[in-house]
């Protein structure tokens, strides 16, 4: 089946492959980094911002972005994923840290526009015992703080394991910070597989009963992004460690559902399999390609 997708800088296309990548790093430019996608099989990629533990964002070439947009257009390159560092946590109870989320997100989405109507996904953050009703109302403030009606980034809030004091391991948490957020239409979910099931949602045994639920909760039209991991763990374990596909317990064939499921095969899918380096990806590529067409 054929899906109209586009966004700003990509023509609109009838996409008729999968749209998967992985995470890779960028600390070689757009266009490297868009290279070694291509090399592996994928079609899209994930990156971060900037060091996942947080620090200052490497200044972008304006050149690169050039020769980086000429080459995904070339090679059907489809909604690039950017992941905001780890330690940003809007919802911290320290005030030198909600401060740093708010600049970070700042500094993030300005500098998306340099590759416009792509995506950026978060953490919520971590309420560090302040409570889940607290914690909402920081990330919301945060994020009524960081959006611009003018910005062409769709922002996504990606779903959590529930460990330790994390946000977002409910669906009814993420629908409750959309809520508050001004500019909801400049607001999307990634849904982390990988988080979904450790936070208890049986996307192995009953997909559809789960994205019935997440429609009632949040809306799947909120829903532009998935992280497709394995879990090392069991269901409702709230642990957060990612497996490669097939050798967690949510195994190939659930994770090859999540891709073929007619409401999710248009999406792009991200994964964030432990590799010893990126070639191991490609395999993972290659075996989900061939059961999506087949
Ligand atoms: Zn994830």
């Amino acid at each position: 089946m054929c899906y109209a997708r586009g966004s700003e800088f990509l023509p609109k296309a009838r996409i008729c492959v999968l749209v998967i990548g992985c995470h890779l790093s960028i600390s070689k430019g757009y266009l490297a980094i868009a290279q070694e996608a291509v090399s592996l099989g994928a079609n899209t990629f994930q990156f971060f911002t900037r060091n996942p533990r947080g620090g200052k964002a490497k200044a972008i070439d304006p050149a690169d972005v050039e020769a980086f947009h000429g080459f995904a257009a070339a090679h059907g390159i489809d909604r690039i994923l950017a992941h905001a560092p780890y330690t940003l946590n809007p919802a911290s109870a320290t005030e030198k840290t909600r401060d740093f989320a708010h600049l970070a997100l700042a500094e993030d989405l300005a500098r998306m526009e340099n590759t416009p109507g792509q995506l950026y996904n978060m953490h919520p953050g971590s309420h560090v015992g302040q409570g889940v009703d607290a914690g909402i109302e920081l990330i919301a403030d945060a994020l009524n703080e960081a959006l611009r009606p003018e910005q062409t980034t769709t922002l996504l809030l990606e779903t959590m394991a529930g460990k330790g004091s994390e946000v977002g391991g409910r669906f009814e948490e993420l629908a409750e910070i959309i809520e508050r957020v001004e500019l909801r239409d400049k607001m999307g979910v990634c849904l982390d597989t990988c988080h979904v099931w450790d936070a208890g949602y049986d996307i192995a045994g009953d997909l559809d009963g789960v994205l019935r639920e997440f429609d009632q909760i949040i809306g799947l039209d909120r829903l532009h992004a998935i992280h497709l991991n394995d879990s090392l763990n069991p269901r409702g374990a709230r642990k957060d460690r990612h497996a490669r596909i097939g050798e967690g317990l949510i195994g190939f064939d659930a994770l090859s559902a999540v891709t073929r499921h007619p409401l999710l095969r248009s999406l792009p899918f991200y994964l964030e399999t432990p590799q010893e380096d990126p070639s191991g990806y490609a395999d993972e590529i290659a075996r989900l390609r061939e059961a999506w067409e087949g």
